[in-house]
């Protein structure tokens, strides 16, 4: 399994997280901030989100891209 973690409030609506999966991201027409598909809020605003190691690589590319450095991925078992 692989964690993601997600910083939203420090989104900036760059896109490149979407771009590198599209399945998981998702930008909001609300504000303009991406949501992490599948997140749960944990405290001080993180989003975490549990998925299949099929996913490592694509997220690892959203969290290189991210403009922010908001997303951190992490192998788990
Ligand atoms: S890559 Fe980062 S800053 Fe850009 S939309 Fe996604 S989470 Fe927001």
């Amino acid at each position: 399994m692989v964690r993601i973690f997600f910083q939203r409030n420090k989104c900036i609506g760059c896109n490149a997280c979407v771009e590198a999966n599209r399945n998981r991201w998702r930008m909001s027409r609300k504000d303009g901030k991406s949501n992490l598909v599948g997140g749960k809020e944990k405290r001080g605003g993180i989003f975490i989100a549990d998925v299949e190691d099929e996913e490592y690589r694509s997220n690892l590319k959203a969290s290189k891209n991210c403009a922010s450095k908001i997303i951190i991925i992490e192998k788990i078992k």
